[in-house]
């Protein structure tokens, strides 16, 4: 059946040529529409066509649940068990064996694989797919494998793209060829909003709901933001389908984002019933990393969640971002693909005109590059200034990521990797985590620190927190806070209580803890004991000793500080900015002179998650080339030392 389904495919069509482009040529741009089959059939003719006899295919994704769903899909075409001949690498979860021939990664494990394996040379073919995309990891991987392909002559590379920007590929690896597969496309009609919406949530619903009440059949794909506005969405929408009765048909539910439990994630392809109709409700995860079979109306939102760093503040904030005209062509295309289809935007004509821009900024050139500059150091890639980007950082971006990388010992002052700083490298964590887990080696409770990492990993969602039980699951929370330890402690106390009590899911529930976040870190926190213990870092406890845990986390978070104002708000210490304690702390009612964050969210103001006091003698104790005396003592004289770091200055 599903071989039947495989050539139906528009590239099943082109299977010969691809193959032919792929003998002839080392590298090959390949560019299709989204669902025309070049994530899930092109790896796969490679290998029947021989390929996977002296390496194996990888092929590279922007996002864990596509690089999942897509192996699980594939595992399931060739008749084979997943983690098999076919497999999966994401971060914190390696699900393939000695016969993986067909390996779908997220782009930024295949950097991470290359710390050991620097050539890749378990690999034959490398697919750098959704290269469109435009993630940070992407554009790395790409700029490194100009040079591989050099040292390499037995290396193939595709790099396949859904939209137009494969001139540009191509030219970058020497006008390498450019295959084209033109997918199916119905004509779309665009419905626009004649007013802006005040909501887009509330436009939304609203929106799904006509549809389905008014449209003939067909599946709804709704792009919203992120998990909580989904969560939304997904409950009001049931609410409102259940008070309509059977004056209406069957709603099918179905939520998509990055976080989404992978036994949750089957259900959105399953096919609808007839009579009823499906929503997907999802990031932009759906916009051409995942297809799915089956959609005819698209409800699109206008925003998606987008990461900006500011180098002024070196603060970094998800924030909901209008989107490109691009993005908003590919979500529109997404119902035309079994026959015409209908997309009603949530905005104006005149916005979509006006105020967004044609193509969405890469990544590269808006975040933090702390990690992957981590990373290119530990592969010996050092001058950063002439590495041959797709398009370049800003200087700026650049410079502050080595200052970070510098204030966290992995640089010395030369900007030369340190001891510290390939220790780091070994953790799948941002540095700021990972200089914490090195740094607990000296303060002797790595055992708490692992855990309190392996928890911060999982994001926000250790406790539960019900509508309807707020009160409740607020009181049970508070039993973690001991005195006014703060929340990075608390964590502890979660994890450490759930272990005495047998890692029990009842007592999860009983507690208001998340379960599955829970076994989630305790995962997580397994694969770091066994990295600690690569790195040589011993396995110690202190956990009577609070000083001795909080040292370690500002070693890792020192320029994370805020200081508390007589007005109650708090400034950052360098580069000052005003921050609040978010509402969730434990530290929300309690006003600390001196803290330390984990992260900032924007909502309402910018809010500090996950906090906990300080001194701030420590931070000249434990960061004296980076903290002077003046700093604490006088915020407005905030200068940090420059001296010595010539490589620092433009
Ligand atoms: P492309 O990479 O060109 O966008 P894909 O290879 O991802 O296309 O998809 C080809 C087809 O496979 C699509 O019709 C899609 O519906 C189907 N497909 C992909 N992944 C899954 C999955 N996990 N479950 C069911 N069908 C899938
Ligand atoms: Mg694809």
């Amino acid at each position: 059946m599903l071989q039947k389904e495989r050539k139906t495919l528009p590239i099943y069509h082109y299977r010969e040529q691809v193959l032919r482009a792929v003998q002839e040529n080392q590298v090959v741009v390949i560019v299709g529409e989204t669902g025309s089959g070049k994530t899930t059939q092109i790896p796969q003719y490679l290998h029947e066509a021989g390929y996977t006899k002296h390496g194996k295919v990888g092929c590279t994704q922007p996002r864990r649940v596509a690089a999942i769903s897509v192996a699980a899909r594939v595992s399931r075409e060739m008749g084979v068990k997943l983690g098999h001949e076919v497999g999966y690498s994401i971060r914190f979860e390696d699900c393939t064996s000695e016969k993986t021939v067909l390996k779908y990664m997220t782009d930024g494990m295949v950097l991470r694989e290359m710390l050991s394996d620097p050539k890749l040379e378990s690999y034959s073919v490398l697919m750098v797919d959704e290269a469109h995309e435009r993630t940070l990891s992407t554009d790395i991987l790409l700029g490194i494998f100009k040079d591989l392909v050099r040292l390499r002559s037995d290396l193939k590379l595709l790099i396949s793209s859904a939209t137009l920007d494969a001139e540009k590929f191509s030219a970058y690896f020497n006008f390498a060829p450019i295959l084209r597969v033109p997918g199916r496309r119905y004509p779309v009609e665009i419905h626009y909003t004649k007013a802006p919406e005040s909501n887009y949530i509330d436009a939304a619903i609203v929106t799904t709901l006509e549809i389905h009440a008014t449209q003939a059949s067909g599946d709804i794909l709704v792009f919203l933001t992120g998990q909580e506005e989904i969560e939304t969405v997904e409950e009001i929408l049931k609410e409102r389908i259940r008070k309509l009765g059977t004056k209406i048909g069957e709603l099918i539910v179905c939520p998509v984002y990055a976080n989404l439990p992978t036994e949750l994630q089957a259900k959105i392809f399953v096919p609808t019933p007839d009579g009823a109709r499906k929503v997907v409700l999802a990031t932009n995860i759906a916009e051409t990393s995942l297809t799915i079979d089956g959609i005819k109306y698209v409800v699109d939102s206008g925003y998606s969640k987008m990461k900006w760093y500011n180098p002024k503040t070196g603060m970094e904030s998800l924030l909901v971002y209008p989107i490109s005209k691009a993005s908003a062509m590919q979500r529109a295309g997404r119902s035309g693909r079994t026959g015409p289809g209908k997309c009603f935007r949530l905005y104006t004509i005149n916005s979509y005109q006006e105020d967004m821009e044609d193509n969405t900024v890469p990544e590269i050139q808006r975040t933090n590059l702390a990690n992957v500059i981590l990373i290119l150091k530990n592969l010996g890639i050092d001058d950063l200034l002439n590495f041959d980007f797709l398009d370049s950082p800003p200087q700026e971006l650049l410079r502050k990521a080595l200052e970070l990388l510098y204030a966290l010992g992995a640089l010395n002052q030369v900007g030369e990797l340190t001891k510290v700083g390939r220790q780091m490298a070994e953790f799948p964590l941002d540095p700021m985590l990972s200089k914490m887990i090195v740094a607990s080696d000296k303060f002797k409770c790595s055992n708490e620190i692992i855990t309190i990492a392996a928890l911060l990993s999982v994001g926000n969602s250790v406790f539960y927190r019900p509508k309807n039980k707020k009160f409740l699951a607020d009181n049970a929370r508070m039993n973690f806070y001991q005195g006014d330890a703060g929340d990075h402690i608390a964590l502890l106390n979660v994890y450490n209580s759930w272990k005495e009590n047998d890692y029990s899911k009842q007592w999860c529930y009983d507690n208001f803890i998340q379960f599955r976040s829970m076994k989630h870190a305790r995962d997580i926190r397994d694969q770091l004991t066994c990295l600690v213990e690569r790195v040589g870092i011993e396995l110690t406890s202190s956990l009577c000793n609070l000083e001795a845990m909080k040292k370690a986390i500002i070693s890792g978070f020192l320029l994370h500080t805020a200081r508390l104002q007589k007005n109650g708000s708090y400034w950052t210490v360098k580069h000052p900015q005003k921050v609040h304690v978010h509402p969730s702390s434990g530290l929300a009612q309690v006003p600390k002179r001196w803290v330390i964050y984990h992260e900032l969210v924007l909502t309402t103001k910018e809010y500090m998650r996950q906090v906990t006091e300080l001194k701030p003698e420590w931070l000249f104790e434990i960061a004296p080339h980076y903290y002077m005396l003046k700093d604490v003592e006088d915020l407005r004289k905030k200068m940090p030392r420059v001296a010595g770091r010539p490589w620092l200055k433009t």
